[in-house]
């Protein structure tokens, strides 16, 4: 009983710190039981793992969700709650992370975490107490303080729930969810509704920005969905084929197009872009010098070396900035995305677009360039959005041409078309000497051994950087949205590790590891786990150094 632990708590007093050890198991309080998941060895060690499991009863008022998008935003909003109810517990003094109390939620997006979970019996919710010490001695007095202050919160926790504030975080996951598998079918690869707020207030910050001028959608492309919580919502629904946002600089274009990049996740109400929806399977591809490339087939655009290299099996350690993107798009149709998201701010040019007095000038031409590739794209179904202020080339080929002036769009299609006849580039578009298509690779098992070296060890490094054995991965290409998707991408490598049997492709085997996540999230005693889609981690796995593959 949990009575009981708080005099445990208190007998601990000046014992060494391996005694908290003895805590393990499960305490019954009023209405919900702690569960020490993990004891950390001492007080500077990365704290321990508490979870608070609440009975079948008491969740009934948690069932207000229609769908499993709308029971993973009930994860994720009581996660927010808890973590606003324990900010405010006493802070106490003490070594290392003593008294620390840490429930993990980085973004403001709507994702499946390890820290919650909802099943049919029973809730529980995972996180992290530095169990407090002076030195290497146990405060067990503080300690008690401090577990009965926290006991107080969660015995309350869920009968204090602003019950308003679930139902607008569910409803809005819901109706996420409900545009985003309706886009196909209306020939969008995205929405972005009216009013939406797409700055955010700086570089770091994930708030929208203060004053930003609210999203209009140019009538032209205005659309509505009729969703089943918040009714008839309109926006700008941009479509298939390939779109073009442009303008000049500092308008509004790179801020767009992120804002399409985030919008393959929900976001929690109040963010600003709550309505901004994005095709699950839309990627971002772009440049990345120095990037690590294996056996990518990158003859669609980089072919006929001037040494007679082969790049049908394409590795470097060192890419450039055209066969990164090369390879980057090549290995995102291999894991079939459906969009392509890129920024010329982050494209190499040489890659984007040969103009014609290039082309008279360059005979030997061991590119082709994505502006020779756009039919090849569109016949595999796949669309792409550009962001372009400098090259006009594509305007010939956009279905669809988006002036951001001042932050507004409009829809300049016409203007573009009529342009483009009035000032022919005189560009000859030539027929590309190898098919468009992606190569399946399947990868050997050592690829993701993390004791390849020395010592096994697996961990993220902020956004950007994960790292795996001897290697640290350079994620920093990749959209990912918090650290605990970085620490689950660790996770999973180990997992594809298991998968792998060099005859397996990429793609089903990062969909096959995803597939348990739950199981994954149950098994693992962190709590800072967090969703990945398949596509972020295979592009994790394509810049892992020590992938070995073989093409299937
Ligand atoms: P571009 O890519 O066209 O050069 P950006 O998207 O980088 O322009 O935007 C330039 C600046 O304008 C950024 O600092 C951004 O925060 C700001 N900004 C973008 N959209 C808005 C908006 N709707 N309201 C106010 N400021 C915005
Ligand atoms: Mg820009």
């Amino acid at each position: 009983r949990l009575e009981d632990l708080l005099d445990r708590l208190e007998a601990l007093e000046g014992k060494p710190y391996p005694f908290y050890k003895d805590l393990k198991g499960i305490w019954r309080g009023r209405g919900f039981a702690l569960r020490f998941v993990y004891v950390q060895g001492d007080p500077f060690a990365t704290p321990s793992v508490l979870e608070a499991i609440y009975p079948g009863e008491a969740l009934e008022a948690l069932r207000v969700y229609t769908r499993e998008e709308g029971r993973v935003a009930v994860e994720d909003f009581l996660l927010r709650a808890l973590k606003a109810r324990l900010r405010d517990l006493p802070r106490l003094a003490g070594s290392g992370h003593s008294g620390a109390v840490r429930v993990e939620v980085e973004s403001p997006k709507v994702l499946r975490r390890a820290g919650a979970h909802l099943g049919e019996g029973e809730l529980r919710l995972r996180f992290r107490v530095g169990l407090p010490a002076a030195g290497r001695r146990i405060l067990g007095r503080e300690a008690r303080r401090l577990f009965q202050a926290l006991s107080r919160h969660l015995e309350a926790f869920l009968q204090e729930l602003d019950r308003e504030a679930l139902l607008r975080h569910v409803r809005q996951a819901e109706d996420f969810a409900f545009i985003q598998e309706r886009l196909a079918e209306r020939g969008l690869v995205a929405f972005v509704g009216e009013g939406s707020l797409l700055p955010r207030e700086s570089g770091v910050s994930q708030r929208p920005l203060k004053g930003a001028v609210p999203f209009q959608s140019p009538p032209s492309l205005k659309v509505a969905f009729r969703t089943p919580h918040a009714g008839e919502v309109w926006g700008m629904g941009l479509p298939q084929g390939l779109t073009l946002i442009t303008g000049g600089g500092f308008h509004g274009k790179t801020t767009l197009l992120e804002a399409l990049v985030h919008g393959v996740f929900p976001h929690v109400p109040g963010d600003g872009r709550e309505w901004v929806v994005t095709d699950p399977l839309a990627q971002r591809v772009q440049s990345e010098d120095g990037r690590s490339v294996k056996g990518v087939d990158l003859r669609p655009f980089v072919h006929d070396l001037p040494l007679g290299q082969d790049t049908a099996f394409f590795s470097t350690e060192d890419a450039s900035g055209s066969t990164s993107l090369a390879a980057a798009l090549l290995e995102a149709l291999e894991m079939g995305a459906r969009v392509l998201l890129l920024d010329e701010d982050t494209s190499a040019t040489n890659l984007l677009v040969r103009d014609a007095r290039m082309q008279a000038l360059v005979r030997r031409e061991t590119l082709t360039p994505i502006l020779d590739r756009v039919g090849d794209f569109k016949a595999l179904g796949v669309s792409l959005v550009l962001v372009v202020g400098g090259v006009g080339d594509y305007l010939d080929l956009a279905d669809t041409v988006v002036l951001m002036e001042a932050y507004r769009p409009q829809e300049v299609t016409a203007e573009a078309k009529a342009i483009a006849r009035a000032h022919p580039t005189g560009r000859a578009f030539g027929e590309p000497r190898y098919p468009l298509r992606a190569v399946p690779r399947a990868p050997l098992p050592a690829s993701f051994d993390p004791r390849r070296g020395r010592k096994e060890k697996v961990k993220g490094r902020g956004l950007r950087e994960l790292v795996y054995g001897e290697e640290t991965v350079d994620l920093s290409a990749l959209d990912l949205f918090e650290n605990a998707q970085v620490r689950t991408l660790g996770a999973l490598f180990k997992r594809l590790g298991r998968l792998a049997d060099g005859r397996t492709p990429l793609k089903a085997l990062v969909e096959r590891a995803l597939l348990g996540v739950e199981d994954l999230f149950a098994l693992e005693e962190a709590p800072e786990l967090a969703w990945v889609r398949p596509l972020e981690l295979a592009a994790a796995a394509n810049r892992l150094r020590g992938l070995e593959v073989v093409q299937v």
